[in-house]
């Protein structure tokens, strides 16, 4: 067994766990393969295992694999990382789902280079109040919803949280929970939160998406300058 096949099914039983103890059916979360800074051929061979869905932070790699791996077949690209307006058109070009909407300037972008059907995006939301991380306070989050209602190739599908890397993932349970919280307020079904350092919690608080890179594809290697 490769070194990828044997994480992937470390990773999978942790998810299986999860959702039996959270009461829920494995099929209610999907796993998103964090692919970012890790070479196409990874993406290859997780795919060669029957992984579809592939989570990229940022918009010109995204371009790049998205190029690179267009004979793949049933590839599911996630946008992860918030993305600015002049690249949003890679975004509208490749992706599924976009997890990390923030501003009414970027979901005008992409509704206007969307082609095909709609965009499913989810508002990033910024539950911890850091200065540093991306994402919208909690009291933004609505606002913004409210103004994306009038586009047609954009379609506001749920709502992502990235709270601090912690040691200890209960320390972000309440910002899950408030998440999901604020979801079910605005009749919003999809939840993308959970990363390698806390899926499992997020999971028990409902995550329908989760973004795990390091359990599956090992160390990042370091960004080119
Ligand atoms: C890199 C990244 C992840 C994956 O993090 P791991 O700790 O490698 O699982 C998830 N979400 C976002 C937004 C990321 O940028």
């Amino acid at each position: 067994m490769s070194e990828l096949a044997g994480r992937l099914e470390a990773l999978e039983a942790r998810l299986t766990a999860a959702c039996a103890k959270a009461g829920r059916p494995r099929e209610s979360v999907r796993l998103v393969a964090v692919s970012k800074l890790h070479p196409a051929s990874a993406i290859e061979a997780a795919h060669a295992l029957g992984l579809r869905d592939f989570g990229e932070n940022y918009a010109q790699e995204l371009r790049d694999k998205a190029r690179q791996l267009a004979h793949l077949a049933g590839l599911r690209w996630h946008a992860i990382g918030p993305v600015q307006p002049k690249n949003a058109k890679y975004v509208a070009a490749t992706a599924t789902l976009f997890h990390a909407l923030e501003s009414l300037e970027v979901a005008r972008e992409l509704d206007r280079r969307r082609q095909g059907p709609p965009l499913e995006v989810l508002i990033e939301v910024n539950l911890a109040q850091e200065t540093s991380k991306a994402g919208l306070a909690p009291e933004q989050v609505k606002p913004l919803a409210e103004q994306l209602a009038g586009l047609k190739n954009v379609k506001l599908v749920g709502l992502t949280a990235m709270p601090p890397l912690v040691e200890d993932a209960e320390v972000n349970r309440p910002h899950f929970r408030a998440l999901k919280q604020l979801a079910g307020q605005m009749g919003l079904l999809q939840l993308s939160m959970g990363t390698t350092a806390d899926f499992e919690v997020a999971i028990e608080e409902g995550a329908t998406l989760v973004r795990v890179g390091t359990a599956l594809f090992g160390e990042r290697p370091t960004p080119a300058p």
